[in-house]
């Protein structure tokens, strides 16, 4: 509680900044899991790390030190650096997840309703759904036809892109509703869509103008069935506070952990225990599918990785696996000052405080949780001190108030040693989240240390 993190960081405020300027571009323009990727592939590529389809097609070995990435359907990702030592002894993994709450449209999205078209949205995650109304909104996805081309979607974040929005009713006439303003129904967050009409169309006229606009994309109405468009807050990532030392921008849960992984992953060089960073989808609705942390993705890339090292059996899998240690690198909820009554102000995290472990989660008596050994605990507070790393021991939330899970567990049940790392957030899941620059650039740091770090 006594640290101040702001003075360690009085004469290195550049470096500060300068981090988080890229961090602040990161959230800004990737807000789906593909942006995510997209962006993450990049980078990878260009800090020399290589496909691993591509090692795998053309017969190519790798050796300690090689950096190799993997893709899975565009929005899960593996990046791993070969350490010195056999891949069997263990790996030193950060894994953070990179799909955030949002609305998605529905397969028919499209309906006319009085005077308007509108969008109809299937909300993904925890959201507080009043919180989704009456600011501007953009449309991030794609559109995949039946030839198999994709078309991007990205309407709303430039200057002159038009926005979206769902409407919300004015205090004069909720009088009644005012009170249980929170009980917005998932079914009516529907989005504005237009309201001029096709004066040649028979029916739903306002619907046929804009499917006219559509087409123009190349896209038809059927084609929102094989489409995966998120409807996101529109705008970029700011600076907030007079002394803007803090981040208002969306996704920060969890693409704030995503991208200090990926930048620790991304400058690993020849580690001694091999370096991994996992991107993964489908947390926020409870890590099935096969691009969440549930499928046996990791178990086959890690197998074809150990494959063309040359290190590969079934047994050093099952090893390698059982001696990695893991950072869950997702974010946790800190001490809101506008709504403390949920929070253990003595043992919950607070922004500004540092990168923040959580030796468990879960909710009611920790059900749930992956409960982090003091050994492993031991050694991580050894990593973290030597790198002048600065962090906070904390839990989420007042015993029986509530809790989360994240992708701890999924990791855990390989026998591996993994305790939560991650920035602490406030309004976490709403529209605009809340960081603080010193606990992102910390974050980062630990990471870094953790990848090099040898047990
Ligand atoms: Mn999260
Ligand atoms: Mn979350």
């Amino acid at each position: 509680m006594e640290t101040n993190l702001w003075k360690k960081y009085a004469d290195k405020r550049d470096e500060l900044e300068n981090f988080c300027s890229g961090y602040k571009d990161f959230i800004s323009t990737c807000k789906t899991e593909r942006e995510c990727i997209k962006r993450a592939i990049i980078e990878a590529e260009k800090a020399g790390f290589r496909s691993l389809r591509e090692l795998i097609k053309n017969g190519e070995k790798i050796k300690a030190g090689d950096k190799v990435y993997s893709v899975n359907m565009n929005k899960s990702m593996i990046l791993f650096v070969v350490g010195k030592q056999p891949i069997e002894n263990g790996i030193n993994i950060l894994g953070a997840h990179i799909d955030s709450p949002r609305l998605d449209l529905k397969a028919t999205p499209l309906y006319e309703s009085g005077d308007f078209c509108m969008f109809d949205t299937h909300y993904y995650g925890g959201i507080k759904k009043y919180q989704w109304t009456a600011l501007p909104l953009a449309l991030h996805g794609v559109v995949v036809k039946k030839d198999g081309s994709t078309i991007e979607v990205n309407i709303g974040e430039n200057e002159n892109d038009p926005v979206f929005c769902i409407s919300d009713l004015l205090p004069h006439l909720d009088r009644k509703a005012e009170a249980k303003y929170k009980e917005v129904n998932g079914e009516d967050l529907n989005i504005l869509a237009g309201t001029i009409s096709d004066e040649k169309a028979k029916k739903d006229k306002i619907k046929s103008n804009i499917l006219g606009i559509l087409k123009e994309k190349g896209i038809e109405n059927d084609d929102f069935f094989s489409a995966e468009i998120e409807v996101v807050p529109a705008g970029r990532a700011r600076d907030l506070g007079l002394d803007k030392s803090m981040v208002l921008g969306y996704g920060q849960d969890d693409r704030v952990c995503a991208y200090t992984s990926l930048k620790a992953i991304l400058e690993a060089e020849a580690p001694e225990y091999s370096a991994m960073c996992l991107l993964v989808d489908k947390e926020e609705i409870g890590s099935i599918g096969a691009t969440g942390m549930h499928s046996q993705y990791f178990e086959n890339a890690l197998a074809e990785i150990m494959n063309i090292a040359g290190q590969y059996t079934e047994l050093a899998l099952r090893r390698a696996m059982t001696n990695s240690a893991m950072l869950s690198s997702d974010v946790t909820a800190a001490v809101d000052p506008n709504f403390t009554a949920p929070f253990n102000l003595a043992t919950d995290a607070h922004l500004g405080k540092g990168l923040s472990l959580n030796k468990y989660t879960g909710s009611g008596g920790k059900s749930g949780a992956n409960d982090a050994n003091p050994e492993f605990i031991g050694q991580i507070r050894k990593i973290l001190d030597d790198a002048d790393v600065v962090y906070q021991a904390t839990e989420m939330g007042r015993v029986d108030e509530g809790g989360g899970g994240t992708i701890a567990y999924l990791m855990a049940k390989y026998g591996m040693n993994v305790i939560d790392a991650g920035v602490p957030v406030i309004s976490m899941h709403a529209p605009w989240e809340v960081t603080s620059k010193v606990d992102i650039y910390e974050a980062y740091r630990g990471y870094v240390a953790f990848l090099k770090s040898v047990r």
